[in-house]
């Protein structure tokens, strides 16, 4: 158990950020209670001008360890001076708090975390902000590991995706880019629900009856942002859930309807998660295919059958490779696979036959995913009877994945983390030259204005100025239908002026 007692709550988010990415899985309290392993106490002092940061510690941690970067040890040489609060400029602020503490939990535990004092969801948006600024990427590669430090892998591996993203939106014109958007529509069904899911996703079986009046909603909200934003998207992804676990007809109307009212073969690229292997037959990749759908997703997760069971996902390996090959005969030429490292149960040994099951396959890219578990995942909500699965997560596992995409021919072109991600890693994108999804970058890394449509689908609204505003629908289906209306209008809200 950790405690954190601040007289003044405005940077506690960040700093238990990085104290759990330090210490996973404990507990934190608000108070001095006997039993904590470790204490922070920080105090905004004179006219909030100054914040003192104490770290308490008591057992094991009782011991400093050296070892640190030439800016690391600067940084610790300072560690009983007040920072210099800056209510202007928060960002600021927030990274010197975190440096300072950073270093310190350093001293004190002998370990080093990847990403340094870095804890948000978007390090690549740094680096390529930071290019876009006009500094080189040695500046850049130097910059992330003395202001945040992260490590010289980890820098390098941004600077590189961050300058592949910049090469790939190069390919939106600059004004459409600027004054368009991307559309995101939602179909929140599944043929069932995976262990670790925390996505909006309902067991299709249960809510058959019911599809036909969400799709009726989810056209009322097409029809509006057609109306306020225009008929041509940049890049049009439809996701969810899995957009196969509709039938083929159901399948066939969203397709129709969407494509009569937005110009998807004017976008970029117009993607489909085909997703579960389980949801997908050839008659709605044929549908798919007719409507001019440019890239598909089937995510194995992993290629072992054992973990496959485990997590609830009710496909075969060879399902896998069966649709994989389905699609390819019947050309589309851009497949994406998603994989998770980190699944229960798995080890190194896992992770290396899903990787050569995948290489074999071929696909145009692959995702990686370290595994995240969420508040709403069934894997934690029921955390005692799952107790004693097995998670492993290193980054010798990681790199490993790293060395097969780039066997494959793949290269890294966006990249995210998570919260409560296994390790403190990140979820990494592959793609072969051409073969990239730009909807990632842009939602990614917030260049372009998303408009989302569906159950538990978020808007986020891009100023010119780089300020993002959201809106988002209601996660429960019944509830979406019932108040489309109210979805509606917070889009009006958000996107009034655009
Ligand atoms: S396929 Fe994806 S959205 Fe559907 S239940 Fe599994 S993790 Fe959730």
């Amino acid at each position: 158990m950790i405690g954190i007692i601040l007289n003044d709550n405005a940077y506690e988010q960040d700093i238990r950020e990085l104290l759990m990415a330090f210490f996973p899985g404990r507990s934190f309290v608000h108070e001095m209670l006997p039993g904590l392993e470790l204490c922070l106490i920080g105090n905004v002092e004179e006219d909030h001008q100054w914040f003192r940061m104490q770290v308490v510690f008591w057992g094991e941690y009782s011991h400093l360890v050296w070892g640190n970067t030439p800016a690391e040890q600067r940084e610790l040489d300072h560690f009983d001076e007040p920072i210099a609060v800056d209510y202007e400029n928060r960002t600021d602020t927030k990274n010197k708090i975190k440096r300072r503490l950073y270093v310190i939990l350093k001293a004190l535990t002998g370990r080093s975390l990847p990403w340094g004092s870095l804890t948000g969801i978007r390090p690549a948006k740094i680096a390529l902000t930071l290019l876009e600024d006009g500094m080189s990427r040695e500046e850049i590669h130097i910059h992330m590991q003395e202001k945040y430090f992260t490590s010289a892998e980890k820098a390098r591996l941004c600077v590189e995706i961050a300058g592949r993203e910049r090469e790939l939106l190069s390919l939106l014109p600059k004004a459409k880019k600027a004054e368009g958007y991307s559309l995101y529509v939602g179909i929140p069904f599944c043929p069932t629900t995976c262990l670790y899911c925390s996505f909006t996703s309902y067991p299709i079986e249960k809510w058959t009856k019911r599809v036909g009046e969400y799709l009726s909603a989810l056209f009322q909200e097409f029809d509006y942002v057609a109306m306020r934003m225009g008929r041509h998207p940049s890049a049009v992804y439809v996701g969810g859930g899995t957009p196969t676990s509709l039938t083929a007809e159901q399948l066939k109307q969203l397709m129709d309807r969407l494509t009569c009212t937005f110009d998807c073969g004017g976008a970029v690229e117009f993607t489909v998660e085909a997703g579960r292997p389980d949801s997908i037959t050839r008659e709605k990749l044929a549908v798919l295919k007719s409507y001019g759908v440019t890239r598909i997703s089937i995510n194995p997760q992993t290629m072992n059958q054992k973990t496959l069971d485990l997590i609830g996902r009710r496909h075969t390996v060879e399902d896998v490779k069966d649709r994989f090959c389905m699609a390819r005969e019947m050309g589309f030429e851009n497949i994406n696979m998603d994989l998770i490292v980190g699944l229960p149960q798995e080890d190194a040994e896992d992770v290396k036959k899903t990787m050569d099951a995948v290489k074999a396959l071929a696909p145009d890219s692959l995702t990686v995913h370290s595994l995240a578990i969420k508040r709403a995942a069934r894997l934690n909500i029921m955390r005692e009877v799952y107790k004693d699965y097995k998670i492993t997560g290193t980054s010798e596992i990681i790199d490993m994945t790293a060395r097969y995409a780039r066997e494959m021919g793949l290269e890294p072109y966006y990249l995210y983390r998570q919260k409560n991600m296994a390790g403190n890693f990140e979820n990494v994108g592959y793609a072969s030259p051409g073969k990239a999804c730009i909807y990632n970058i842009l939602i990614m890394e917030e260049q372009q204005t998303i408009v989302a449509c569906g159950a538990g689908s978020a808007s986020k609204r891009v100023y010119p100025d780089g300020r993002i505003e959201r809106c988002e629908n209601v996660k429960d289906v019944a509830l979406y239908i019932e108040k489309i209306d109210e979805m509606i209008e917070r889009k009006r809200k958000l996107l009034t002026d655009f």
